[in-house]
């Protein structure tokens, strides 16, 4: 594949395969119709056999035949690939008596699917005597297609309306989200057309390691990360991968090119791509937009990676740690709240000068700084994924301790409006200069940025840092969404009753100003510091998920509009299904590859700790028939717990000791080494021309 991207020619392809924009008004023309008719949710009852007709004449320029409903079912992260779930049906009528073929897609078979959901995650919501499920197209995210299929974004629930994916919720919430924040700016004297909605961009970490590799290790290839494996000798003491070049000696930067070319197809914006601090790692990040689209655009970008891997004989991990010692990664939620007029209520000037009010932003940011320390357990559920047990706490992804970062400046501005002084926030800037008369003096904000922070402010944005790879990041929106509508209701329940909002958002920064912190997470002294000021702390994954069905929480989520207490009760019982479900596989991995790689290995070369290996086994069985035995997914998942941050990381170090004493040749599970460093691999040369012109 001979690339050329130097034009903007080039580029024709991009968004050709989704159905929005001037793609969609082209098509919905030759209807009778134009764009604009997507722009109102309620085409799906006026207009729906136009738009099906006009999709299906897209779809078959392009050698489309099929389509599916496209949902994302409950307790979407980790093993799921691509994290979906389809169904795929042709578009077509055949007819049994000639054998005659037609096109056929209608309006009623777009807008609407009906299917058997009773062996997905439910948490009771469902039996199989009562499995119908239903899938409902989300206008908010475009019809995309790959392939000879069109994927049609859709909510799946069940018969009684219960949410029965990851979707529903993050849809109601952006509707709870709209109407308090509506509330509040016309509290604050600002109207204008349109709704608010979210924003969010997804940064999204992986590790690419050699494909032949990853078949020499079950446990990769079942439970996507290391259960055993002795460090290397090379680890990131250097400091030497992070942003390193993106250089052709491997095949990593050719499968980051044709990543981002599959992804423009679908119009997906992935800009931005680099190396990241781990051997092996990677990032790509998009241009932000509404979080459905983005959400359902972060999911495609995981399964292409994974696709594209495999052609370039690599394999993509995803998971959250897939190695000991070694950066896991994350997927930092970039989010923003918009009106459609165009007004960023986290940024300042643009809030403060469209609502004529230079308090908003203050206000805005007392309520979203009392929203996180309320609800901070909330937060910490919503990133409580199997693989994240591994990440938070340790020193590369912030602590379990919800606390946020908003800078020296803004702070201080706040302090001040505290003390009741009125006057826009205007972010400072600082020069900097280098003393070089080639390099001119440069401005640049006077805040810095800190990284250790669970939930930065970032200018114009927080930055929920602490979000797991794998994860679908609807329920961390959702939760963004929720708490923050419920104190901009609050907000505008006290202006409205005749409170002086200035008042209203001093009185809660003064309830709430523990939960600033601008100093080191890290440090465990400050960590000691915010634990006892009452920052929520939830250092477990499972209590985290447990936090779902408190009184505070189901209440909520039920006034605001999002969750029944039944569906968060349901939700509570998969999380943690789920959690102890990966732990399972994660032990058995553990077992077979005890009893098939490492007892042989340290019986042929006569040395290493066989005992301790032979007496490893029947500890993890019993604790694996221990949560069986357990009577509540809640006990199940805290045993598993154990099984896996105490149990497991014991016989992990007896096998890392065999390993380290095996002679190379008779160790037959590829290593650290043979994992992690593809710059050390010898490549073929024709790597080195195929993906560049001369
Ligand atoms: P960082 O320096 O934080 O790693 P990146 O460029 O890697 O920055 O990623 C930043 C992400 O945040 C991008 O996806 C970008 O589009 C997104 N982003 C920038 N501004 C906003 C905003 N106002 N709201 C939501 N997302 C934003
Ligand atoms: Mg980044």
């Amino acid at each position: 594949v001979k690339r050329s991207f130097a034009s903007l020619g080039s580029y024709e392809h991009y968004g050709q395969n989704v159905f929005t924009g001037s793609v969609a008004d082209e098509y919905l023309q030759k209807h009778g119709a134009d764009g604009s008719v997507l722009s109102d949710p309620s085409w799906t009852k006026n207009n729906a056999d136009i738009v099906a007709a006009a999709v299906l004449d897209w779809a078959v320029d392009r050698g489309a035949n099929t389509f599916c409903h496209w949902f994302q079912p409950l307790a979407a992260s980790g093993v799921r690939h691509g994290l979906t779930g389809q169904v795929q049906n042709m578009m077509m009528e055949f007819d049994r008596k000639t054998n005659d073929i037609k096109f056929d897609f209608k309006g009623k078979d777009l807008i609407k699917g009906e299917t058997d959901g009773s062996s997905y995650p439910n948490g009771g919501l469902r039996a199989t005597h009562t499995a119908g499920g239903y899938l409902a197209i989300d206008t908010s995210s475009p019809i995309f297609l790959r392939g000879d299929t069109i994927f049609i974004p859709s909510a799946f629930v069940s018969y009684y309306g219960a949410a029965l994916d990851e979707k529903t919720p993050l849809l109601r919430s952006n509707e709870a989200l709209n109407k308090e924040g509506t509330r509040l700016m016309k509290a604050l004297g600002y109207e204008f057309d349109g709704d608010i909605y979210a924003s969010i961009g997804l940064e999204q970490e992986m590790f690419l390691i050699p494909r032949d590799q990853y078949y020499r290790r079950p446990d990769i290839q079942l439970t996507g990360r290391t259960i055993m494996g002795k460090n290397a000798p090379r680890g990131q003491e250097m400091c030497d991968h992070y942003m390193a070049p993106l250089s052709t000696a491997t095949a990593a930067l050719a499968c980051m090119q044709d990543i981002q070319e599959e992804c423009w197809k679908i119009g997906i914006p992935l800009k931005t791509r680099h190396r990241e601090v781990a051997p092996n790692q990677f990032e790509f990040a998009p241009l932000f937009g509404l979080n459905t689209t983005q959400v359902d655009q972060n999911i495609m970008v995981m399964q292409i990676i994974e696709e594209v891997a495999a052609k370039h004989d690599l394999a993509a991990l995803l998971q959250e740690k897939p190695f000991n010692d070694i950066n896991g990664s994350g997927k930092h939620n970039n989010w923003s709240i918009w009106t459609e007029s165009g007004a960023n209520l986290l940024d300042p000037n643009s809030i403060n000068k469209a609502s004529g009010n230079d308090a908003s932003f203050g206000i805005i940011m007392a309520a979203i700084i009392g929203a996180v320390d309320e609800h901070g357990d909330l937060l910490r559920m919503s990133i409580a994924s199997p693989g994240n047990d591994f990440r938070l706490g340790a020193c590369e992804a912030p602590p379990a301790i919800v606390s946020t970062y908003i800078g020296e400046d803004m702070t201080s501005y706040l302090e001040s409006f505290k003390s009741g002084t009125i006057g826009a926030y205007e972010p400072g800037s600082k020069t900097i200069d280098l003393g070089s008369k080639s390099v001119l003096p440069f401005e640049v904000p006077a805040q810095d940025r800190n990284r250790t922070s669970p939930f930065p402010y970032g200018g114009g944005r927080f930055e929920f840092r602490a979000v797991g790879s794998a994860q679908n990041v609807s329920m961390v929106n959702t939760v963004l969404n929720t708490i923050t509508a419920e104190k901009f209701g609050a907000f505008a329940d006290a202006i409205e009753a005749g409170a002086d909002p200035q008042t209203v958002a001093k009185e809660a920064l003064e309830k709430h100003w523990k939960v600033i912190f601008n100093g080191d997470n890290y440090d465990e002294e400050n960590q000691k510091e915010l634990t006892e000021r009452g920052v929520w702390r939830i250092d477990s994954g499972v209590e985290a998920i447990h936090t779902l069905v408190s009184d505070k929480n189901t209440a909520l989520f039920e006034t605001m509009g999002v969750m029944k207490p039944d569906e968060c009760a349901a939700r509570e019982i998969i999380l943690h299904d789920h959690y102890s479900g990966t732990v399972e596989m994660e032990a058995l991995t553990m077992i077979d590859m005890i009893n098939q790689n490492v007892i042989p290995s340290v019986k042929s070369a006569g040395v290493g700790p066989l005992a301790d290996l032979e007496a490893a086994v029947p500890v993890l069985k019993n604790a694996v028939a221990a949560i069986h035995a357990a009577e509540t997914s809640h006990a199940k998942a805290e045993l598993a717990r154990v099984l896996r941050l105490e149990t497991m990381i014991d016989i992990r170090a007896t096998c890392d000791a065999a390993e380290e004493v095996v002679p190379a040749d008779l160790w037959t599970l590829a290593t650290y080494k043979e994992l992690l460093f593809l710059d050390q691999h010898t490549v073929s040369d024709s790597l080195l021309d195929d993906h560049y012109e001369e």
